[in-house]
């Protein structure tokens, strides 16, 4: 399958190049190959598999919904306004009154193009600030405010007016000729840039941030950056839009990750794992202020899909009454404390995260810089011995886990046991 998958499809394929598997089916934290293999699947893709592979609750709430009604345009539903209702439910009383729900295309990086296209109409305004090492999808303008260069160099004439800002995070910025300012200074040079009639940098539509970067390397938003920021741009009246479509839907230990820094968006973009098992959905929740579009203003065919509404209701439903957001704290705390051991390892340069999101950054003990070779070599350790993990950040030299959030206590003990092995063996 590999062999013919390099025939037939695009070379843009990036998974089954470090991850060499053909996958057969899943079930919760687990996934076996096609030569009945079992792994440990940390990937759980991409974040998006919150209740696991094939969640059963979920799998039959779709399989009705089908049976049912499959397909809706924006026309309403039940299901539909059952998923809007259970969706503003998360959010707190205050914030959920002025906030709007936007249906979009299924995936992050449609939700992303629609959340920097509300912001323009409503605005009237065309540049957009990002930060270093964000990551916000591959489409056009989602590309043009994520920081991969390496993605945007190939293509020419990329979306204009997009300013960078350093990013001020929480610990040490990954590896490498980045910016090494504290987040004060991040939040000083930003205030600057558009206060200071010198700073060069009109107003722009909007601000695009994630709370934690996650393709970026599990960078963690420092509290006062991102206190300063939401200041910032609430003072000039310049619309923020937080991404959480990796760290949202109780990635980090609640439902949201800005909730655990006292801010409110006035845009949140969610994806993934709005429906628990990998159902493809996307949405902007954003404040009513900004609902300006007319309409037929932002159209598309599948916006809001029937069985995502069917699975977003159920997996909700779950995660209530089993606590996944109580599980994935406590899961996070057994990885912390079982990770931490780490440190000592002189390759580890940081271990860092929240909830049931990791990361290891590795890092040539001498030099600092990113150790790229060894981390592609923990991937393919890690793997042989039954646990797929993920890479991110600087040169991929960030080993990344996003494990199902319902995953079991003896789970978490194995995948920690393999994954320490791996770095131990193959940096020994
Ligand atoms: N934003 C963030 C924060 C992401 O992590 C991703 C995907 N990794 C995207 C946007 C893009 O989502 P999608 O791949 O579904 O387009």
């Amino acid at each position: 399958l590999l062999a013919r998958q390099e025939q037939w499809e695009s070379r843009a394929r990036t998974y089954p190049r470090s991850l060499p598997v053909a996958l057969a089916k899943g079930s919760g934290s687990f996934v076996q190959d096609v030569d009945g293999n079992v792994f440990i699947d940390f990937l759980a893709g991409a974040g998006v598999l919150s209740l696991g592979h094939s969640h059963p609750e979920v799998v039959r709430s779709v399989a009705l919904q089908l049976d049912c009604l499959s397909h809706g345009l924006d026309f309403p539903t039940p299901v539909k306004d059952a998923f809007t209702q259970a969706q503003l439910s998360m959010l707190e009383p205050g914030l959920r009154s002025r906030m709007k729900v936007h249906f979009c295309g299924p995936t992050g990086a449609n939700a992303v193009e629609a959340a920097i296209k509300l912001c323009k109409t409503a605005t009237g305004r065309g540049g957009v600030i990002a930060f270093h090492g964000g990551f916000h999808g591959s489409t056009h303008a989602a590309m043009a405010v994520s920081g991969l260069v390496s993605q945007k160099a190939p293509v020419p004439d990329g979306m204009p007016g997009v300013h960078f800002f350093p990013y001020g995070s929480l610990g040490p910025y990954p590896a490498g000729p980045a910016c090494d300012s504290g987040p004060a200074e991040c939040a000083d040079y930003l205030n600057r840039a558009l206060t200071d009639g010198l700073g060069g940098i009109p107003l722009p539509a909007a601000v695009i941030l994630e709370v934690v970067q996650g393709e970026g390397g599990v960078v963690i938003a420092h509290p006062e950056f991102l206190r300063r920021v939401r200041e910032l741009t609430l003072a000039l009246g310049v619309p923020l839009i937080v991404d959480e479509v990796q760290t949202g839907c109780g990635r980090t230990g609640t439902w949201f990750a800005f909730e655990q820094y006292g801010i409110e968006p006035d845009v949140i973009v969610a994806s993934k794992a709005l429906t628990g098992i990998g159902i493809p959905a996307a949405i902007l929740l954003y404040n009513s202020a900004l609902d300006t579009w007319a309409p037929g203003a932002h159209i598309g065919t599948f916006r809001g899909n029937q069985l995502a509404f069917a699975a977003g209701v159920e997996t909700i439903r779950i995660i209530r009454r089993d606590d996944v957001l109580g599980n994935v704290r406590r899961r996070g705390e057994q990885v912390a404390s079982r990770l931490a051991e780490l440190l000592s390892n002189p390759w580890v340069r940081d271990v860092r995260g929240g909830g049931l999101m990791w990361g290891i950054e590795l890092a040539h003990p001498g030099s600092g810089r990113p150790a790229a070779r060894l981390a592609a070599a923990v991937q393919a350790h890690a793997l042989r011995h039954g646990l797929i993990v993920e890479r991110g950040g600087r040169e991929d030299a960030v080993i990344r886990i996003l494990p199902p959030l319902n995953v079991t206590a003896d789970v978490i003990h194995t995948a920690c046991a393999i994954l320490m092995d791996a770095i131990h063996v193959c940096s020994s």
